[in-house]
């Protein structure tokens, strides 16, 4: 599984600095557990970042939700070495085992939001305020239509979709910019399962995005 969209190198300086709020910091780590590419930006960021940060406080570097989905990188990077060997429990939902940096997060029922749309939020226990869902949205349907007011950004697990030009497909990153208003179509092949992790507000609009606005609590 070869990824061919990834987060953008902002994304990732702030990730490496831990100044990425964690839920988009839980949607990266998901990214990183399987794209070595980013796993070796990311790692070459926090090494210049380092240099840089000796020279400041070190309880500016200090974040619970960096530690945490490192410390799930190191878990998933052992695995990835052993993997004829043991395996620890994973979170799953349907069949889907989920990214090990979803280890330890609560994963509520699947609730449906609209027509072949459905919702699970995602718990943090170290960020209980964070906006984390998994979205599962059936073939042929859209997505919710919404426009973004800050940060969005999706990790697709299972299925694939097409957003205007760009199709994407599990292990793709899709990070929103504060501009675009769409409404992506899930391919004919199956249902889609992606995480998705919401700061600020966001305007939803049409019959769907109505719905799905009171499930992520903004
Ligand atoms: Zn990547």
């Amino acid at each position: 599984m070869t990824a061919n969209h990834h987060p953008s190198d902002q994304t990732l300086l702030r990730f490496s600095a831990g100044t990425l709020p964690a839920g988009p910091a839980l949607v990266v780590a998901a990214h990183l557990s399987g794209c070595p590419v980013c796993r070796r930006r990311a790692a070459t960021f926090e090494a210049v970042g380092g240099e840089i940060l000796t020279q400041m406080q070190p309880e500016a570097l200090s974040s619970k939700a960096l530690d945490h989905a490192l410390s799930r990188l190191d878990a998933n990077e052992i695995e990835n070495r052993s993997q004829a060997g043991m395996r620890p429990a994973r979170t799953s939902i349907d069949n889907l085992v989920l990214p090990a940096a979803l280890d330890g997060c609560s994963i509520g029922p699947w609730r449906m939001v609209g027509p072949g749309v459905r919702l699970s939020r995602v718990g943090l226990p170290y960020a209980p305020e964070a906006n984390v869902i998994l979205l599962k949205v059936k073939a042929n349907k859209r997505m919710p239509a919404h426009g973004h007011s800050d940060l969005e950004v999706t990790q697709v697990l299972t299925g694939s979709f097409s957003d205007g030009d760009n199709r994407y497909f599990p292990g793709d990153f899709v990070e929103g910019d504060d501009e675009a208003e769409h409404s992506p179509v899930i391919d004919s092949g199956g249902e889609c399962i992606s995480l998705a992790a919401i700061e600020g507000h966001v305007r939803f609009h049409g019959f769907l995005g109505r719905l799905l606005q009171p499930f992520v609590g903004l």
